[in-house]
């Protein structure tokens, strides 16, 4: 605590800035610890108080909210708390409340959009979260799900998806017209790297009796980039059942290429972002053309998401692209709706293939 600084608010918060930028400085010095040299990137939060109009609690609080802020920027950085800090944080915990009331009070929903193959067959969805608000209705996962993995929400929301998911399977598996459909299904960074996992989603699969076969489940790069091995063992055990792997936001992420053939990947997602003006965009097509390359010499699927018209969809098609999604097949829907409207749109079910004695 500094004491002493100047009554005018702006003059001691320059005072407390220079201290602060002091012992950043000092911190940030490589310091050696049984002979290996350390670098560290220290975080500063500040508060300002005057008397005591405020708990030592609270100033803590705020001061540590200021210092994640801080982390936020970049490191080796400070910041000063405000009160449209307090604002956010204060959201933030009403938010936290509600999420965990709305899996209690079953809100949260799945909505389905179709994936269809070249001829314009729906052959399976990707499950899409959705929040049912009794206050702001429909409420779609920007709005929630990254606070849901600050959290740990997203532990048993995830859960709550992998379960409601396997049971729709199951529902498809015997509905003679839909039992081929597979369900892509996005796991979060979080979810996935939760020692938990594999033993979870195998409890899940068995308890609904749902065919891994049909399963998709969709990772970012985002999770691969840090600890390679851990995801293919998880991977690889996951596959050894028969569930399938896409590449989610192929192409936005910190891609070492690397990565790409150590993991058992089926499908590569093209990004909406790539798709949006691939007509206009020299750049956007030429990583949609990239990425396809990429999937045919390592013998991987495609599939384009955000495909919004005809044009391109035609383009896509003319690169190489065989599967499709997005509003120009069907937007994310209610299982009802999309029931009703790809019945009359499911690729023919193919015969069962008998086996033959070599
Ligand atoms: P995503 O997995 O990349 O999903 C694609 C997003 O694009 C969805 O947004 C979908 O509604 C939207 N979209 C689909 N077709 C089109 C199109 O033609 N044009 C445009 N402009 N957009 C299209 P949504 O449903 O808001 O989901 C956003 C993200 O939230 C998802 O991105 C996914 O990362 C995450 N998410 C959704 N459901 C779950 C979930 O159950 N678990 C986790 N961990 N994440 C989820
Ligand atoms: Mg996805
Ligand atoms: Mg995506």
């Amino acid at each position: 605590m500094l004491k002493d600084l100047d009554t005018k608010l702006d003059d001691a918060a320059t005072q407390a800035q220079v201290v602060g930028e002091k012992v950043i400085n000092v911190l940030s010095r490589p310091y050696e610890l049984a002979g290996h040299v350390y670098h560290s990137t220290p975080s500063l939060g500040i508060t300002l108080f005057d008397g005591q109009k405020n708990s030592i609690d609270d100033l803590l609080k705020q001061a540590d909210l200021a210092m994640y802020q801080a982390k936020a920027g970049g490191r080796s950085t400070m910041r000063f708390f405000s009160s449209e800090m307090q604002t956010v944080m204060l959201h933030r915990i009403a938010l936290e409340a509600d999420i965990r009331k709305g899996l209690v009070r079953r809100e949260f929903a799945l909505y389905f959009q179709p994936q269809v193959d070249v001829d314009s067959h729906v052959v399976g969805a990707e499950a899409l979260l959705r929040w049912n608000h009794p206050l702001d209705g429909v409420v779609t996962p920007s709005g929630f799900i990254g606070l849901a993995e600050d959290t740990g929400l997203i532990r048993p929301l995830g859960l709550w998806v992998l379960e409601e998911g396997c049971h729709q399977l199951e529902r498809w598996a015997n509905d003679s017209a839909r039992s081929h459909l597979t369900l892509a299904i996005n796991v979060s960074a979080h979810q996935f790297n939760d020692a938990r996992f594999v033993d979870q989603l195998l409890d899940v699969l068995a308890r609904t009796g749902a065919n891994p076969n049909r399963l998709k489940l969709e990772l970012t790069e985002s999770m691969l980039v840090s600890n390679v091995d851990e995801v293919a063992a998880k991977m690889f055990a996951l596959k050894a059942r028969g569930v399938g792997f896409s590449l989610d936001d192929f192409g936005t992420g910190y891609s070492s290429l690397s990565y790409l053939k150590r993991l058992p990947l089926d499908q590569l997602k093209i990004d909406q972002g790539f798709v949006r003006d691939i007509l206009v965009d020299p750049n956007d097509a030429a990583i949609a053309k990239m990425v396809l390359a990429l999937a045919k010499s390592m013998g991987l699927a495609v599939i384009a998401e955000g495909v919004e018209t005809q044009a391109q969809r035609e383009y896509l098609y003319r690169i190489g692209c065989r599967a499709y999604q997005g509003y120009l097949y069907g937007h994310p829907m209610t299982i009802a709706d999309f029931e009703l409207s790809t019945a009359s749109n499911l690729a023919a079910v193919q015969a069962p293939q008998a086996l033959l004695p070599i």
